[in-house]
């Protein structure tokens, strides 16, 4: 098995680089981000509780993403390997993350970090948002998403440094140079299946 963190701020460009990965690797994809929004449209209690936090751009609690991704692992007993986006994004997660993947005898190889200059992501992420129909994609959210981040996500990325997992990717480049820069640090555990 191999497993991977896509690590970055919002609008990094985690999601278009996981469909690339996921398509090139056979990875499993795991998106926080989605499988809530899937239960917000649900209209689930999790939805429900979830969705006052991401209007807000704040971060969800920690016990509900982490029983979330715990679940998604167990339906993917057969997983070549999984790829988490958007996931962990505190150090608690993190350290969550490290405990159910022990139980499977397995851990995150290798952390990715996209690096996207902020007034590029302000841009990027007020596009999106004339687009996506996404409710926290506001210039006034997105500014919270961000300082979010700085605040409790960051700290992720020196979790993952102590153990020699980090690897930074230059993210403001064309999606396919972007790409062709992980694949280059993924090729050193797995090779391509297309
Ligand atoms: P982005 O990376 O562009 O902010 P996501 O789709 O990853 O978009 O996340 C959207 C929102 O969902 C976040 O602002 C947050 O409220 C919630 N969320 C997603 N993943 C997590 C997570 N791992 N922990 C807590 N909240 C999360």
């Amino acid at each position: 098995m191999f497993n991977l963190v896509l690590f970055g701020p919002p609008g990094s460009g985690k999601g278009t680089q996981s469909e690339n990965i996921v398509k090139t690797y056979n990875l499993q994809h795991i998106s926080t981000g989605d499988l809530l929004r899937e239960e917000v449209s649900r209209h689930t209690p999790l939805g429900t509780e979830a969705k006052k936090y991401m209007d807000q751009g704040m971060l969800v609690p920690d016990e509900v993403v982490i029983g979330m991704i715990s679940s998604r692992i167990d339906e993917i007993p057969d997983a070549r390997g999984f790829i988490f986006d958007g996931f962990p994004r505190t150090r608690h997660q993190a350290e969550a993350l490290d405990k159910l993947l022990e139980f499977k005898q397995t851990k995150i190889h290798l952390v990715l970090a996209l690096d996207v200059p902020e007034p590029q992501l302000i841009k990027r992420l007020i596009g999106r948002g004339e687009t996506s129909g996404r409710s926290d994609d506001t210039e006034e959210v997105i500014t919270k998403r961000i300082k979010e981040y700085h605040l409790k996500t960051q700290p992720v990325a020196d979790y993952y440094s102590a153990y020699g997992k980090l690897e930074q990717v230059t993210g403001d480049h064309t999606v396919a140079e972007t790409f062709a820069s992980l694949a280059k640090h993924i090729n050193k555990y797995l090779l391509p299946v297309t």
